[in-house]
């Protein structure tokens, strides 16, 4: 029996022992074709010697130094990596061992910089409806996805959301793409200057919004009428590229295709690659100096921060998608891949939608195509077709709850980087079996 909790109380889940490029193989020798990465996670694919090496490098070197008396190589070689490459103004980098850890940092740094910055009134956070941050209680507030927070949110911080860019759903038939944008960052300048202008610490968003809507990129312009209201006000812009970073969207941060700074940005996943847990959180020179010019401390703090071990990972990560040529890739299979799930499936009477950037696709699944009706949720479409996708020897990442938490259904794909022109057409074969094995979707 087993002791471990798994995510699924009472379930069995399946034993993994061994993975290498895009595959993973289980205990009876079947083998699974890693479509999403996990979550966005495995960017190289797996087994990479270079980053099992640095990882047994810095194991035998040095695995740990406490960051409250130490710095270290691999913790400052990273971080001079990740500003290099990093939209304009970031400057720090406040390494923590996940997502969810770096937006609660960034929560905090927001406050904490208004305070020692003069204006201790501004405690409002503003978010999005259906976004996801993170499962700690910080993070868990800042996300909109009712169904997550239903059952905590009594004891959640006070966050309002406003609408989300989704264009597939929330621009009307008389709009331009570019109106639809404006009007819905026009959103935020009505909701700051409702609670207040002086009381609003930060917005908090994703540049492609990933698990809970199925990749939804802004529309272009948002993102820099964004920043103009943000700047208006006062406001922190915190950009959450925990899923849409460290080059799945073709570039290394998502945020630098809307051509926007922000002054918080965090970011996870991608940058460990599932080799070891990793996040970050980025910060402007000016926040970074206020709290320098102030207190001298960041009120914060981790055991685990700074982790030689997985600053090492990181760092031949890094190396890895800059060295190797691996943003090339991603657009040259990117483009392969949409080619490809386009030519099989724009048609299907049940997909509404395929969309994304680089490696990072969507597709979302409706009843009827013509009003984007989604399924009725009873239906489980995304439940049903994970588990037809992994009988067929796909991990893929379908979800419910596309549109408010409790209707639609969504799939998204984040293949690891090296993937190749062979391995595409046969994530694009696998997902055409998984869809077949469901009688509502097996019309291809
Ligand atoms: N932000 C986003 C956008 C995410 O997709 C996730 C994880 N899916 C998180 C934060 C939380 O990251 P973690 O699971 O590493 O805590």
């Amino acid at each position: 029996m087993s002791h471990v909790f798994p995510r699924q109380i009472n379930a069995a889940p399946v034993k993994a022992v061994s993975s290498q490029g895009c595959y993973i193989t289980d205990e009876t020798g079947k083998r699974y074709f890693d479509g999403s990465g996990g979550a966005a996670v495995s960017c190289l694919g797996h087994g990479d010697a270079d980053v099992i090496r640095a990882i047994q490098e810095q194991t035998a070197q040095m695995a740990f130094a406490h960051t409250g008396f130490f710095t270290s190589d691999p913790a400052e070689d990273l971080a001079d990596l990740l500003i290099s490459q990093a939209p304009d103004g970031l400057d720090r980098v406040y390494f923590v061992s996940g997502g969810s850890e770096a937006v609660e940092a960034a929560i905090k740094l927001a406050r904490q910089y208004h305070i020692e910055n003069g204006e201790p009134q501004r405690r409002h956070l503003i978010a999005r409806r259906q976004s996801y941050h993170g499962n700690t209680l910080g993070a868990l507030a800042v996300g909109g996805n009712q169904w997550r927070r239903a059952q905590f949110e009594p004891i959640l911080v006070d966050v309002t959301h406003i609408a989300p860019c989704y264009e597939y759903v929330g621009r009307s038939d008389d709009e331009t793409p570019h109106e639809y944008g404006q009007r819905v960052a026009q959103e935020l300048e009505d909701e700051i200057l409702r609670l207040g202008p002086d009381t609003v610490m930060a917005f908090v968003a994703e540049p492609v919004v990933g698990a809970t809507m199925g990749v939804v990129p802004a529309v272009p312009g948002y993102f820099k009428r964004v920043r103009e209201i943000c700047d208006t006000y006062g406001v922190l812009l915190i950009l959450d590229e925990v899923m849409c970073g460290m080059g799945r969207t073709g570039h290394l941060f998502a945020c630098t295709a809307d051509d926007v700074s922000p002054d918080i940005l965090c970011i996870a996943k991608g940058l460990g690659a599932g080799y070891q847990p990793i996040g970050a959180m980025m910060c402007s020179k000016d926040i970074y100096d206020t709290l320098g010019q102030g207190s001298g401390f960041f009120q914060h703090g981790h055991t685990y921060m700074g982790h030689p071990v997985a600053c090492a990972a990181g760092k031949a990560v890094v190396s890895a998608i800059l060295n190797r040529g691996l943003l090339n890739n991603v657009h040259a299979r990117s483009e392969q891949l949409f080619g490809a799930l386009n030519s099989k499936f724009a048609q299907h009477p049940h997909i509404g939608d395929i969309r994304g950037r680089g490696l990072f696709v969507g597709l979302e699944f409706v009843e009827n195509r013509d009003t984007k009706r989604p399924f009725d949720p009873s239906v489980k479409i995304a439940a049903r077709l994970k588990k037809a996708a992994f009988d067929a020897g796909l991990i893929c990442y379908p979800m419910s709850g596309t549109r408010d938490g409790k209707h639609g259904d969504h799939l998204l794909l984040a293949p690891p980087f090296i993937l190749t022109e062979s391995e595409t057409d046969e994530l694009v074969a696998k997902l055409g079996d998984a869809m077949h094995a469901l009688p509502e979707l097996s019309d291809i």
